[in-house]
């Protein structure tokens, strides 16, 4: 396989054109004629990844998050993202960035969270395209059974792969759940979302205290926030499976590096 046929999967699946005007995805190192034999997919491109990577003998990372969103003027091996373009182009290691429109894509990154959290049965869209109402940000949908907010969390916390805090519960842990809003990554914008869906809980993450105590005293969801890098973690094996399901005969890893940037949590 070459990394064109890679790649061409990939865009199938989640198209660039529906990416966010601010993103940064596609392809960051390789030659589109290299061959590819084994897929590394990670969230973040930090060196702990790239080390993994080198490891395995990949060829090929796939992440979430973009390694240069902004312009930059150098790659130099002066700065952490420079060394890392440095030791990928050495070692021919291809860098591929699947970022907001894998978020949109379905199934997508907020697919694989809301069945990690053991959510059933039919998900849509929390914020819709207005010319798609399969794709969007954020999923909505519901447990197995009727349950309440501390159930509801713990299956969550269970669902989630292992973070220094875990996930931080806002609201009355009796309160019932049957509908719940789910959103991987930093889903402040769509608070206003989950309030106007009526679901009984809306996990995400990245929230800050003011939204979210203004959120929970004006009668909203319960709020659910959970380690940016769980929340995301989720896609990496959906976005492998639909390599295998697309017929590229190519390994793939999912890395099990936990590159959340909150690595302790204390109590008092
Ligand atoms: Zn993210």
């Amino acid at each position: 396989m070459t990394l064109t046929d890679v790649i061409g999967v990939l865009e199938a699946a989640y198209p660039p054109a529906r990416a966010e005007s601010w993103d940064a995805v596609g392809l960051v190192t390789g030659d589109p004629d290299q061959e590819v034999r084994r897929v590394l997919l990670a969230v973040d491109p930090v060196a702990a990844v790239a080390e993994e990577a080198l490891e395995w003998g990949a060829d090929l990372i796939v992440v979430h998050h973009p390694l240069y969103l902004r312009g930059t003027t150098s790659v130099a091996a002066t700065t952490p993202k420079g060394r890392l373009i440095h030791t990928l182009i050495r070692r021919g290691v291809a860098l591929y960035t699947a970022h907001t429109n894998a978020d949109v894509a379905n199934p997508g990154v907020s697919d694989a969270l809301a069945r990690a959290v053991g959510l059933t049965g039919d998900l849509v869209p929390l914020r819709p395209f207005p010319d798609d109402p399969w794709r969007g940000l954020g999923r909505i949908g519901e447990p197995a059974e009727p349950t309440t907010l501390g159930e509801f969390a713990a299956r969550a916390a269970e669902g989630l792969p292992r973070t220094a805090w875990g996930i931080r519960v806002a609201g009355d842990p009796s309160r019932p759940v049957r509908r719940v809003a789910v959103s991987g990554g930093a889903g402040d914008s769509l608070l206003g979302a989950a309030a106007e869906a009526a679901v009984d809980v809306f996990l995400t993450a990245d929230l800050r205290h003011h939204p979210a105590s203004e959120f929970v005293e004006s009668g909203g969801p319960a709020l659910i926030d959970a380690a940016h890098w769980a929340t995301e973690w989720p896609w990496l094996d959906s976005a492998a499976s639909i390599l295998h399901a697309s017929g590229v005969t190519v390994e793939t890893r999912v890395s099990a590096t936990v590159t959340d940037a909150w690595t302790r949590g204390y109590r008092s």
